[in-house]
């Protein structure tokens, strides 16, 4: 009742786009201890139940912690149900904060900078350490997969004394977190690579450039890792990109998010850009087509490129600015928001980047086959279905197109080889709580099972997994 809500802000929008490092500013303590005095410490607290957290963190122990200045504790106590807080205190869109009941007639208690400021103080003081288990089972399982479902799972298999080996396709490991979400976001060499390391240290063996399928061309074959381990966890993502195939789809120079994001990050942890293995939006006129984290991305990283005009078409119209009748608390609030790639193109261009209930027709190309536009057509919703209003077709600017669409499922190289079954959207098939497939020593875990989502779900399918991984091998289980 005696303070206002007052969140963290992120770095002068001017300054952080001159570089790629993190855009969060420096922990301020007392601002930390006061928001942490506002948490009530509800009798039924939402913010950690199934509408909120979805690792169900403790999370008005931890802020009446770190309101009483006992940090090491408040850190224990977040490391009891997140393997990854530094993960989630940077880059989770929070659904703590649209349960807490704070959020009912006030603003909500600034949950996710209380658990990031923990988790990087546990860095500086020295606590995080590596926990190598004290005992062998002498079992062993393969998991398919470095993003946060596989390092979650590997890191509690470990924990159990199991042998964990993860296979990785890619050059580095971290999956999304390492090339999805951009270093502005969530630093690479600092940040995840720092816990990849202590998860090493504790003696789990990760294996990259390893391509898992049926093990032709050089891949690694799922077949022999599921006989040669006791068991198997697929955790691969959901990796295959919503297409847009409309007139001119060909055209050079218009790409998926995934192609530009990934080329990005590589280029720029591999040479600071030098090498120049990567698309450049650098005074273009770049359009991102879709929204989400996905397509605020694009915007970050094309505005650090130093880009000529950027816009952003949402299928969808504006959200309202306060919760609608139909999205009451505590359900995830689906309001306008205002994100670290909008505001940053604000700050350049004076306003928002998006555009809003507009579809694209066909994209414009040169004698060259290059994408020279785009031109779309204003969409309304009738009976559930978005309808073009005629004589609103327009042509827009563009050098460089980005697809920002979302995701389809998982890709099936690995999966077809076992015999593993789909559900009826392709995603691998295994019941929620159980992780099992069609074959007892095969599970899967994360956006392979459940379609695109979020870090801290991914994480929480991770950490359940594996205690139905270990249950499946020792017949009972330890594990939360
Ligand atoms: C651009 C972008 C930004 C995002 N931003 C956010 C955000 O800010 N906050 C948030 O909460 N969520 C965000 N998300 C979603 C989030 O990143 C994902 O939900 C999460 O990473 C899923 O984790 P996962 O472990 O299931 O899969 P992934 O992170 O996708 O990892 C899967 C890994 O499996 C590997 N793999 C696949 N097939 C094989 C194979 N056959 N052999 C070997 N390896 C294989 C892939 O290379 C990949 O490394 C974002 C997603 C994208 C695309
Ligand atoms: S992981 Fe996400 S939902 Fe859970 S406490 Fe942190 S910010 Fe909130």
């Amino acid at each position: 009742m005696e303070f206002p809500r007052n969140a963290a802000p992120y770095r002068d929008a001017g300054a952080r786009l001159l570089d790629y490092n993190e855009i969060y500013t420096d922990h301020d303590v007392d601002r930390l201890t006061t928001q942490g005095a506002r948490c009530m410490d509800c009798g039924v607290p939402f913010c950690q139940s199934e509408d909120g957290c979805p690792i169900h963190n403790l999370i008005p122990e931890w802020n009446d912690l770190v309101y009483r200045d006992q940090w090491r504790e408040a850190l224990d106590r977040l490391h009891k149900t997140n393997n990854f807080p530094e993960f989630t205190g940077r880059v989770c869109p929070a659904p703590c904060e649209g349960a807490c009941v704070l959020g009912i007639t006030d603003p909500a208690v600034t949950i996710k900078n209380i658990e990031m400021a923990i988790i990087d103080r546990g860095f500086d003081e020295g606590w995080v350490i590596p926990e190598p288990p004290e005992t062998s089972t002498g079992k062993s399982i393969a998991v398919i997969g470095s993003g946060p479902a596989g390092l979650a799972a590997a890191a509690q298999l470990n924990k159990a004394g199991h042998t964990v080996t993860v296979y990785e396709r890619a050059d580095r490991i971290g999956g999304l977190l390492m090339y999805g979400i951009p270093n502005m976001k969530l630093a690479k060499n600092e940040v995840v690579e720092r816990r990849v390391q202590l998860l090493r240290d504790e003696g789990i063996e990760f294996v990259t450039g390893a391509n898992v399928a049926d093990g032709s061309d050089g891949s690694i074959a799922i077949d022999t890792l599921a006989a040669d381990n006791d068991a198997v966890l697929l955790a691969t993502g959901a990796t295959v990109p919503r297409d847009l195939p409309i007139p001119g789809r060909e055209l050079g120079g218009v790409h998926f998010a995934m192609e530009f994001l990934t080329a990005n990050t590589k280029s720029l942890l591999d040479s600071n850009h030098d090498d120049g293995q990567y698309i450049s939006a650098r005074d273009k006129d770049v359009i991102v087509i879709g929204g989400g984290d996905t397509g605020t991305d694009c915007i970050g990283t094309s505005l650090r490129h130093g880009c000529r005009s950027l816009v952003n078409f949402e299928l969808f119209p504006q959200p309202p600015a306060d919760r609608a009748p139909n999205n009451p608390w505590p359900t995830w609030p689906r309001i306008y928001r205002v994100d670290y790639g909008h505001e940053e193109a604000a700050h350049l261009q004076g306003d928002d980047p998006r555009v809003y209930s507009i579809s694209s027709l066909n994209f414009i190309g040169d004698d060259k086959g290059h994408v020279t536009g785009v031109r779309t057509v204003e969409v309304e919703m009738r009976d559930g279905q978005f309808h073009n209003i005629e004589g609103t077709e327009q042509d827009w600017p563009a050098d460089l197109v980005l697809l920002a669409m979302g995701f389809l499922g998982p890709e099936h190289e690995v999966s077809d080889p076992l015999g593993v079954e789909y559900d009826e959207r392709s995603n691998y098939q295994a019941a929620y709580g159980h992780y099992q497939t069609n074959l007892p020593n095969v599970f899967a875990a994360g956006d392979c099972r459940r379609g695109q989502s979020l870090v801290v779900r991914a994480i929480n399918e991770g950490r359940e997994a594996a205690r139905e991984i270990d249950r499946y091998l020792m017949g009972d289980t330890q594990l939360p």
